[in-house]
């Protein structure tokens, strides 16, 4: 109490005690913010701000929710790539939509094998806010093997050539905006077939503790267009998502389920020279593993 008293008494604690709250109905999690404003747009989707926590450094809200922070980025951006990249073991031909922090493509682009990243992002004003202020996540885009394309992945989707890529990655926001398309039927099976044979799908999957229901539809999406046994999830934990329990969800089209890899070894030394500070090994595996809980909301 005395050391919550030392607090107040500082004159910089008011200007301190401002916070960022990414809640729905019934729960929430707030950030304890600077009080400084890096950048606020107003874009034709959404509105683009970059803030300072006072915890996690610098952040990326969309409309009023915490997209990523520059001290737990990695859990997201590792997360969201190595599994699938080890899984499939030779993926040349990437599609990232979304992901305009440039979080995943950095990660994505760590894989020398990788021939050509293309990435699909809708908004603009979210790839210049992170070049100009989150410079350590937007890092590769100037990677020559990245074609980067402003513009709304749903319509490319529905026009990209049949069995084109090896790895499709969706990284999108909630299901709400210019996201919502994010989540249909028509988007996921537009997916598939632009997917080569063998290929996998990952997709920023929402939280079994904090959407249930936009979880569970996409698990059931992704089980009715990819087959039951080939819509694995992975946990991770994120600290600046509500509940901090986070998923990506993937589609197989045939090679081997994510949790069955068996090349640790490979994983270690790439983990290593890449001086990663999540994914391992036993991260990969643990990830797919399911709490009954989990199970029982995304069983058909
Ligand atoms: N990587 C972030 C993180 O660490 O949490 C979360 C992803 S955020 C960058 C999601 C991105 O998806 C936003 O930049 C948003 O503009 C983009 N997006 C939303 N709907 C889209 C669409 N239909 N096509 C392409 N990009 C879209």
């Amino acid at each position: 109490m005395r050391e919550k008293a030392a607090e107040w008494r500082n004159p910089d604690f008011y200007t301190r005690n401002v916070w960022f709250t990414d809640k729905d109905e019934d729960q929430a999690l707030s950030l304890r913010f600077t009080g400084e404003v890096f950048f606020d747009v107003q874009s034709p989707f959404q509105r683009v701000r970059i803030l300072e926590s006072t915890k996690y450094g610098k952040m990326l809200a969309l409309d009023d929710m915490v997209m990523t922070t520059i001290n737990d980025e990695f859990h997201y951006h590792e997360m969201i790539s190595h599994p699938a990249m080890f899984t499939h073991g030779n993926a040349k031909n990437i599609l990232v939509i979304g992901g305009g922090d440039g979080g995943t493509v950095r990660e994505i682009l760590r894989h020398e094998g990788v021939e050509k990243v293309t990435m699909v992002e809708i908004d603009g004003e979210v790839i210049k806010a992170c070049k100009e202020h989150l410079p350590q996540i937007a890092a590769a885009f100037d990677n020559p093997k990245l074609d980067l394309k402003v513009d709304d992945g749903i319509a490319y989707i529905k026009n990209a050539a049949p069995q084109s890529f090896d790895i499709i990655i969706v990284d999108g926001s909630d299901p709400v905006g210019p996201a919502e398309g994010l989540f249909s039927v028509e988007f996921y099976t537009n997916c598939f077939n632009a997917l080569k044979e063998g290929g996998i799908l990952v997709a920023q999957g929402e939280s079994p503790k904090f959407n249930e229901k936009a979880f569970a539809e996409l698990n059931h999406t992704l089980q009715d267009i990819f087959g039951k046994e080939n819509a694995p999830v992975s946990l991770f934990y994120v600290p600046t998502y509500p509940t901090g329990m986070w998923s990506f969800q993937y589609g197989i089209k045939g090679g081997i389920a994510p949790k069955a890899i068996t090349n640790e070894t490979a994983i270690d030394a790439f983990v290593d020279a890449k001086g990663l500070r999540y994914y391992n090994a036993d991260i990969h595996k643990a990830s797919f593993a399911t709490p009954n809980f989990v199970k029982a909301l995304i069983k058909k």
